[in-house]
């Protein structure tokens, strides 16, 4: 049997074994090594001919069966159908066999039913019910028909009619309605005011059904408005929240009634609960609510869940656990390992919370877990000491590598922190991403400090949106001198923001910000276009000077970022070569293809890269040997101490000696004195950016540096 024959087998959930000729009770494995065919066959792990021992009775049971097919004297088969086996830890596997006899060949394949099994019979369980379900309903169409029929049958007096149509909608079985044009109502038959019946003592929503149902019409059909103008007919599904905690599906139709001058005399409304079918369908949809690689509930089915449990009313807790570093660990031991540490999470943390807390993986590394019955804050605190306790546990790789892993965990409360679905998903995110500064294991509760927090930055936001439109933005630069011609080659560009009202602001108070709504990508649009026009206009006056912009993650990873330098490169006519990209480190080692191919594309039109912030973050110098770089930008932090600290100093000269290996030039950041100056020159920095020269300023003043430069460089040739 060749490997791939196995592989097959594997997949197909199958084994097949063999009869040992002239032996009733002893076989031989022939392909498919599954571990159920060993729990199966325990016997078959260790012995080449084995036997099939008692634990399997119903296998026994069919031998008996197949013995009669493979005595035979001719080519036959027989199925054993489907039947249950019991084995090591209680385990039950769904199985079928076969028996053939072929070209005088004995064979038994045995297949594990155990998935279809499953879903089969959640299936037929489904099926049964719509069932009964459908019966039902065409009960009740059937007493409406036979009751209308008996009317029109009936010699009845026109006002007879009336009142045998008014009762037979009475006691339709469905709600019927009939308004006037305006949608005021004339007749509800009690089905109608069952079906919007009210529980509860919240009755400040109106329950008057036709009302209910032209609100909900108008919330859930775009289309409404028209329907009406056009005097349309409408059919269709709509949903109910109904006081205080039921979710009802309505399959409504909405008919007019016209008079001769094609006006509307009348609507007619039918509507139906529907509410079983939809939650029969839904349950056969369950993959689609199901998380494929940890078998726990998804984001969408956490999502409904998490809306049940707020119409419900009852308090509850709502964690968010996000793994930390999981990228990183990823990146480091590969993406099956990655996986084999979010199943191995989540069952800790599953085993860890009760069976009816809910626990769904709500993305990539995050989890989300509703605990009900729970109080105050202490016993949600012994939950998650629970959960941390049971991570604490070191974990293992394949190849048997430990490593430990911290959660941050954020925590809200319904209803005292928030009433919205989206609302608490806000808050315990921030939470958590709050917590997640330390690195550690954390658990940050959302607090009224946040509560400000996220106000702000739900104001920032909004001010950001304004301030793009308005043109608020400024792009200040900051002079880079190369060393060795002792003149300006270069500026960073640096944003600045001038707000109406807080005056200019600098980029930590309001990039986060933007990073975390996205806006990130149209202000960095505008950086681009901005820092071309200038290039442009620099290069106009005579000047060599290239810009030098940053990058933010988010734009490396937007693939319209090259699109769009390419064509402010072309539509203002500017070198290539006078635009250089900064990139941090931390991008490079989050997704090294995309970042990988992004520089080799600028590259590729003439454009710079450089690391920005060296030695901060993850220095991985792999990946520095092997992404297209330029340029390496040493930390400030490493400069700010380079006179006095022998450590810096030991650093600063390795950086600059290992870039200059890798053929990178350094450009030293914080530059702020003489002496910092001094020692970067003694140990071939080739350049400088720093206040000893400039603070990042205004274009027009970055001009008339560069108008002195020329004059100085003019006057000293002349000289
Ligand atoms: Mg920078």
């Amino acid at each position: 049997m060749t490997s791939i024959l196995n592989n097959v087998l594997n997949a197909m959930q199958q084994v097949i074994i063999e009869p040992v000729e002239g032996s009733l009770n002893l076989f031989k494995l022939v392909g498919g090594s599954c571990l159920w065919a060993t729990e199966l066959l325990p016997l078959s792990a260790s012995q080449k001919v084995f036997s099939i021992d008692d634990n399997t009775p119903f296998l026994q049971d069919f031998l008996i069966d197949a013995q009669l097919i493979w005595n035979g004297s001719e080519d036959n088969r027989v199925r054993s159908g489907f039947w249950t086996e019991v084995v090591a830890n209680n385990k039950e596997l769904h199985l079928e066999a076969i028996a053939i006899k072929q070209d005088d060949q004995s064979l038994l394949i045995i297949s594990n039913q155990t998935e279809d099994f499953t879903l089969r019979q959640s299936t037929m369980q489904s099926a049964r019910e719509l069932s009964l379900y459908n019966d039902h309903l065409i009960e009740q169409n059937e007493y409406l028909h036979t009751r209308i029929l008996a009317i029109f049958n009936k010699p009845y007096e026109q006002e007879n009619i009336i009142t045998a149509l008014t009762k037979a909608i009475e006691n339709a079985g469905f709600a019927v309605l009939i308004t006037k044009s305006d949608l005021t109502t004339i007749i509800a038959n009690t089905a109608a005011l069952h079906l919007f019946e009210q529980g509860g003592s919240s009755t400040h929503e109106s329950s008057n059904p036709v009302d209910i149902i032209v609100q909900l019409l108008k919330n859930q059909l775009p289309e409404y408005e028209r329907i009406i103008a056009t005097k349309s007919s409408w059919d269709g599904e709509l949903c109910w929240m109904s006081p205080p905690s039921t979710l009802k599906w309505l399959k409504v139709a909405l008919y007019p009634v016209l008079d001769d001058l094609n006006e509307i005399k009348n609507w007619i409304i039918f509507a139906n609960d529907i509410s079983n079918i939809k939650y029969l369908v839904q349950r056969n949809e369950k993959s689609d609510l199901q998380d494929l690689l940890t078998q726990l509930p998804n984001r969408i089915s956490f999502w409904q869940r998490l809306e049940k449990q707020i119409i419900s009313n009852i308090p509850f807790y709502l964690l968010y656990v996000d793994v930390n570093d999981f990228r990183r660990h990823n990146e480091f031991y590969g993406h099956d390992e990655g996986d084999k540490l979010l199943i191995e999470v989540s069952g800790r943390i599953k085993s860890s919370i009760k069976t009816s807390d809910f626990i769904a993986r709500v993305g990539g590394d995050e989890f989300a877990i509703i605990l009900t019955d729970i109080d105050n804050q202490a016993c949600c605190e012994g939950v998650v000491e629970r959960i941390l306790d049971c991570t604490r546990e070191p974990f293992q790789t394949s190849e048997l590598e430990s490593f430990n892993v911290n959660l941050s965990i954020g925590a809200a409360n319904f209803p005292h922190d928030a009433h919205s679905v989206e609302e608490l998903m806000k808050f315990v995110d921030l939470s958590a991403y709050n917590g997640k500064r330390s690195k550690a294991n954390s658990l940050q509760f959302y607090s009224q400090s946040m509560k400000d927090a996220s106000r702000l930055i739900i104001e920032v936001e909004h001010e950001l949106r304004e301030a793009i439109k308005n043109d608020e933005f400024e792009l200040f630069l900051q002079p880079i001198i190369d060393l060795e011609l002792n003149k300006i080659v270069k500026a960073e560009a640096l944003i600045r923001w001038n707000h109406p009202t807080k005056g200019m602001l600098f980029p930590d108070s309001f990039i986060a910000i933007a990073e975390k709504s996205g806006l990130i990508i149209t202000i960095g649009k505008w950086v681009i276009d901005t820092a071309c026009q200038m290039v442009d206009k620099i290069n106009k006056m005579g000047h060599k000077v290239k810009i030098s912009l940053n990058l933010s993650p988010a734009q490396v990873f937007d693939e319209n970022l090259f699109p769009h330098l390419h064509t402010c490169i072309k539509n203002n006519k500017i070198d290539p070569c006078l635009l250089e990209l900064e990139i941090t480190e931390g991008v490079m080692i989050d997704d090294y293809a995309i970042t990988e191919k992004l520089l080799n594309k600028v590259r590729a039109i003439g454009v710079s890269v450089s690391i920005d912030d060296f030695g901060t973050g993850y220095s991985s110098l792999a990946y520095l040997k092997k992404l297209p770089l330029d340029f390496l930008k040493i930390d400030r932090s490493f400069v700010r101490d380079i006179v006095s600290d022998d450590n810096d100093k030991a650093i600063v000269r390795a950086v600059i000696a290992m870039a200059h290996n890798l053929n990178l030039g350094v450009i030293a950041e914080g530059v702020e004195t003489q002496e910092q100056l001094d020692f970067l020159e003694q140990n071939s920095c080739n350049s400088v950016q720093g206040y000893f020269f400039s603070k990042p300023i205004e274009f027009s003043s970055f001009i008339m540096l560069l108008q002195n430069q020329k004059k100085k460089d003019f006057e000293s040739h002349s000289s």
